[in-house]
């Protein structure tokens, strides 16, 4: 018994140590997960009692809650994509109504399992705050009128194959009641926990600033002929107790809180001082900075960039500026504006992570970019994918005509690396090459490697 009972510890901590950095997709993951047992357990239970009691109609429709139990620790597992957000939200919400038209209110029996519209709207509000105002607001509205108009009418399925019998009904209000209870505690404290670590990391963020726990690292870039063309900044967090942070579960609480521009500006004055301490030792490379589109949009953006460089002497065409498709959810005329000015003055543009789900090609004709780079999602398995293979190389194809450059980030292997640039006018970064350096182990591989042999 306590055997089992380490196995399934064991078995937990492991789906725990899998999931993502990121504090908040973490704890959804986590929500998943149980929503997942919940909905997989529970509906297992009702349709074997509805079996039970020749109800098949009945029993076929929670038979529907299994399959979206299994597709909620799928995701679980997978993590939760764009695609996947779409699916699930609508999925539950058309089960959970099904449900609710299935459950008929009768003098002495309420109806109950309209209650899992209110849980869905909660956990809405609360878990899809990073997506788009239709799924952290209008579905959860949307799912909260239908909560109130169950709530005070009798609208529900008129045929008596959709009717529980009432032995069935008396038990469903103690079960949907409590399920629905122990959800919504489920909910708070995973919310809570979310709110108190993304304090926490706001907070020790601000003194990891003025104490100096903040450095920049920097990932060489390798084009077609081994040269070392350029490097990304990545910003770093060294934290006296807890260690190592990653940028995945700070940059986006920076995000939230507008820390991240006096952080943003922070990192470029490093990275500006970084190329000062680079030039003298002769190496002269151009550097790409991952830009927020808060800092972009900021008010005196172009002004303090432009006074950041000067005192540093670094020209803005020695700066990439790397950007995801997020940042178009702001005003793209003013954008277009802001970025046209900064290229007018040198500076170069990267659209960051095509093909992570969060880029699309249509920017790229509206906004000067002169890069593209490619997310290491589509490098997943060694790019053993053919639908991969074919769509870099038609980003490769397009770019080629249109002038840009391609930058494959993620690059493990050799055998990668050689696919890629037989595919054509390639930069390649990744681990194979080197792992994102210090600057003074990052000017110590660049004394030893003014050259990659990239055919051995
Ligand atoms: P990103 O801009 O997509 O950065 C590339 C990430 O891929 C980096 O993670 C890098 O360490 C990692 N990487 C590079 N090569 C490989 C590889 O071969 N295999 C694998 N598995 N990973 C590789 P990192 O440094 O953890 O940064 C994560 C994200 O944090 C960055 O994603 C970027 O969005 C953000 N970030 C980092 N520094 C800054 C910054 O200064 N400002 C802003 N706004 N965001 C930053
Ligand atoms: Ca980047
Ligand atoms: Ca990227």
């Amino acid at each position: 018994m306590q055997g089992k009972i380490q196995n399934a510890t064991s078995f937990v901590e492991s789906y725990i140590h899998q999931l993502p950095h990121e504090n908040h997709k973490r704890r959804q993951c986590f929500l998943l997960f149980l929503t997942g047992i919940i909905c997989c357990v529970g509906g297992v239970g009702w349709s074997g009692a509805y079996i039970y009691n020749d109800k098949l109609y009945l029993a076929a429709i929670c038979s529907s809650v299994v399959m979206l139990g299994i597709y909620s620790l799928y995701t679980a597992f997978k993590g939760l994509r764009k695609r996947d957000v779409s699916i699930f939200c609508h999925l539950i919400l058309f089960i959970c109504i099904i449900i609710s038209l299935t459950d008929y209110p009768l003098v002495d029996i309420p109806r109950s399992s309209h209650t899992y519209l209110l849980v869905y709207s909660i956990g809405g509000v609360l878990f899809l705050r990073n997506e788009s105002a239709y799924f952290k607001n209008v579905i959860p509205l949307f799912s909260l009128l239908l909560y109130f108009t169950f709530s005070v009418s009798d609208i529900s399925f008129t045929s008596e194959k959709f009717h529980p019998p009432v032995s069935i009904m008396i038990n469903g209000v103690y079960v949907n009641y409590a399920l629905c209870l122990l959800l919504i505690f489920g909910i708070l404290v995973i919310y809570r926990s979310d709110y108190t670590n993304e304090k926490y990391i706001e907070f020790a963020l601000t003194k990891a600033m003025i104490r100096k726990e903040l450095f920049v690292c920097y990932q060489p870039q390798i084009d077609n002929n081994g040269h070392i063309r350029s490097a990304e900044a990545l910003l770093r967090w060294k934290h006296p107790t807890k260690g190592f942070i990653p940028p995945d579960s700070f940059i986006p609480v920076a995000e939230a809180s507008g820390l991240i521009i006096p952080l943003g500006y922070w990192v470029l004055e490093q990275v500006c001082r970084d190329m000062r301490a680079m030039n003298s030792h002769n190496i002269d490379i151009k550097v790409s900075v991952n830009l927020s589109p808060l800092q972009l949009m900021e008010p005196g953006f172009t002004y303090n960039a432009q006074s950041i460089l000067g005192k540093e002497l670094i020209s803005f065409k020695d700066i990439t500026l790397e950007i995801t498709e997020s940042t178009f959810l702001y005003d793209k005329k003013k954008l277009a504006i802001i970025m046209n000015d900064l290229s007018k003055k040198g500076v170069s543009w990267s659209l960051d992570d095509l093909g992570s789900g969060y880029a699309s090609l249509n920017v790229l004709n509206e906004m000067p970019f002169d890069e593209v780079k490619i997310d290491r999602a589509l490098l997943k398995n060694g790019l053993n994918n053919v639908k991969n293979i074919i769509i870099i190389e038609n980003v490769i194809e397009m770019a080629e005509k249109s002038g840009m450059s391609v930058v494959v980030e993620g690059v493990e292997t050799e055998e990668v690396a050689q696919i890629l640039f037989n595919m054509g006018n390639v930069i390649l970064q990744g681990f194979h090459y080197s792992r994102p350096l210090p600057v003074d182990e990052f000017i110590t591989f660049m004394k030893k490697n003014h050259q990659i042999n990239v055919f051995n």
